[in-house]
């Protein structure tokens, strides 16, 4: 099996249909753009059934985008294919990704249908999006919570109708990575390499990228992800964060994306512009606080081998620089360091001066910013001694 994991982007679609995530269709564009530097291999832009807006954006990126494989997304009716068919009418690679829910609870309550109903419709609809392109993904919505005998016999079902990819979503985050990855094993050798499996996990309990993960070790090999990790209620699973693990731990993970990390935190400041908030300061990679350091003992390993508390370099996911916050659990390494970096050489009693003004400041503050630095330097030493640039 191949170690080629592809990563398929849906932050147009299951990402801008959440609170505060809305995006027109220039912003769309905006973004789309970022993805593919980014180097993501599907994007899905939209579901068109659903607005004008949805319709206009796919149309708009595989228009402005010929070599990047756009999905649309579409319920399993003759209605959402064919207008997600239309949408993707110029697209020179296109996807129809079309789902229905498979599980009990989303059969009895909300779909009022039977499982042989369910399976005929799935069946009926990739055969259907097959007339439009060679390319169709189908969905099993609320996979995790579905009876695993049916929904083996589903997957089989589609895949003999023409899918080329099967995706078993997680879609309320209710599994736990090792029971996901024996249901996606299974699956894995239910249909063999006839096609691709693909995962979608939310972040209900916080583990849509372990979940992600353990599925790509037992045989998945499309991820659906977001960038930042918007989506639906908690999320999806964060794109950056799997980008990061597979190449940060490579011994672990021998896997490999088309991705450029360099561009996971330009695209990442990117999203939070367009949309209406970003990640938090403590998310993994993206984070204002990812990588930095306030600490007095993680300073002072951390200038002394940046390896002692970091395990990626900054750079290589984009951020530009590792910074050291300085607060009052800094020591006066950092407070020195950040002095030089400022531009001032200071004496041993110097700093020692500035070190208490300082300490005095940061006990009352949540952090300590240049400018406030800079003027206890200058109130400590005269001009001769401390030269700034
Ligand atoms: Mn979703």
């Amino acid at each position: 099996m191949s170690d080629r994991v592809y990563i398929f982007d849906t932050t147009l679609r299951d990402g801008e249909q959440s609170p505060g995530c809305s995006m027109t269709v220039p912003e769309k564009l905006l973004m789309a753009r970022k993805l593919v530097e980014l180097g993501v291999d599907i994007m899905e832009a939209g579901f068109p059934i659903a607005s004008e807006g949805d319709f206009e954006a796919v149309r708009a990126v595989a228009r402005e985008h010929p070599e990047m494989k756009v999905a649309a997304l579409c319920r399993a009716t003759r209605l959402d294919i064919d207008r997600a068919a239309d949408a993707l009418k110029g697209a020179r690679r296109a996807r129809i990704h079309t789902f229905i829910a498979t599980s009990a609870i989303h059969l009895t309550y909300k779909l009022k249908k039977s499982q042989q109903q369910v399976l005929d419709e799935a069946v009926a609809a990739v055969s259907l999006a097959k007339n439009y392109c060679e390319d169709v993904e189908f969905s099993a919505e609320d996979a995790t919570r579905t009876d695993t005998d049916y929904l083996e016999k589903i997957s089989v079902a589609v895949v003999d109708a023409g899918a080329t990819t099967v995706n078993l979503p997680d879609t309320v985050g209710w599994s736990v990575p090792h029971e996901y990855g024996a249901l996606i094993g299974r699956m894995v050798r239910s249909f063999g390499d006839r096609a691709i499996l693909s995962v979608h996990c939310h972040d209900d309990l916080g583990l849509a990228v372990a979940n992600s993960i353990a599925a790509v070790q037992a045989g998945a090999r499309q991820i659906e992800c977001t960038i930042n990790g918007i989506g639906e209620r908690a999320g999806n699973c964060s794109l950056e964060e799997v980008a990061a693990a597979f190449a940060v731990r490579k011994d672990q993970l021998p896997f490999e994306t088309g991705l450029d990390l360099r561009q996971l935190y330009p695209a990442s400041q990117l999203l939070s512009k367009i949309i209406t908030f970003g990640p938090q300061p403590n998310k993994a990679i993206v984070g204002e606080n990812a990588f930095a350091h306030e600490a007095g003992i993680h300073q002072d390993g951390y200038l002394k081998h940046r390896a002692t508390y970091e395990i990626i370099e900054p750079a290589s996911v984009g951020v530009p620089e590792g910074r050291l916050v300085l607060g009052k659990h800094s020591g006066r390494h950092a407070l020195n360091q950040r002095c030089e970096d400022l531009g001032y050489t200071l004496t041993k009693p110097q700093l020692d001066q500035v070190y208490v003004q300082f300490t005095a400041l940061a006990d009352r503050k949540k952090g300590v910013r240049n400018e406030e630095i800079e003027a206890i330097i200058r109130s400590v030493a005269s001009p001769t001694s401390a030269a700034a640039d």
